[in-house]
């Protein structure tokens, strides 16, 4: 399956719900993030390459998940790691499409423990 922007995961979009309100891997090291992103295949929720984590990219790395989909309120863009094409699609989200207030209370908290 090829989209017209050239991407051909979009196979790979499953119907996911957000694992975590937040990023999970810098909460589970006690570290803030600037934005957050949302793995098309599993759900894991990472931290955008502005952050000093990069756990969305680290995420893609692992485990090979091509497409991700902005976290952040107000936005629907997504992104294909391997094309390196932005995808647009109806995204299949069970759940929070963005993160909540309450994401950016924790990451305000995690912050200020860093300075
Ligand atoms: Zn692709
Ligand atoms: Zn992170
Ligand atoms: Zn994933």
């Amino acid at each position: 399956m090829t989209d017209d922007n050239g991407c051909s995961h979009l196979d790979q979009i499953h119907e996911v719900e957000a694992s975590t309100d937040g990023c999970e891997d810098c909460i589970k090291i006690g570290d803030f993030w600037m934005h957050l992103r949302l793995c098309m295949e599993c759900g894991h929720v990472g931290c955008c390459d502005q952050s000093k984590n990069k756990h969305a990219t680290a995420h893609f790395h692992q485990t090979q998940h091509p497409i991700i989909k902005s976290f952040e309120p107000g936005e629907d863009w997504g992104w294909c790691f391997v094309d390196e094409v932005e995808v647009d699609e109806r995204w299949p989200i069970r759940g929070m499409k963005v993160h909540t207030r309450a994401a950016d209370r924790e990451n305000e908290r995690l912050y200020y423990r860093h300075r």
